[in-house]
């Protein structure tokens, strides 16, 4: 499969390095059969946007609870301080 790039003339040279060929009829660059195109998805358009629109992924661990206090999480704070202990962050006794 060939995979045209959108080379920048200052950025020919490593384009060539990574194994880019130069079409002269068409006047393009362009890579073929490569199996890993990662090193040229700069050059390959709309493919940086694809990967920025991967969408953002929140972990919460098993223990996640919200205080429903405004205090700060490392602050000491007498109105939520059995909440927290609760749920399992309590400080040792
Ligand atoms: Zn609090």
């Amino acid at each position: 499969m060939r995979t045209n790039l959108t080379v920048p003339f200052a950025e020919k040279d490593a384009a060539r390095t990574l194994g880019a060929r130069w079409d002269a009829a068409r006047k393009v660059w362009y890579v073929e059969n490569v199996e890993n195109l990662e090193s040229f998805l700069r050059w390959i358009p709309g493919a940086a946007k694809q990967a920025a629109s991967v969408p953002a992924v929140t972990v919460r661990g098993a223990r996640f609870f919200r205080t429903g206090c405004k205090c700060l999480p490392w602050a000491p704070c007498s109105s939520c301080v059995d909440k927290v202990a609760s749920a399992g962050w309590g400080l040792p006794a």
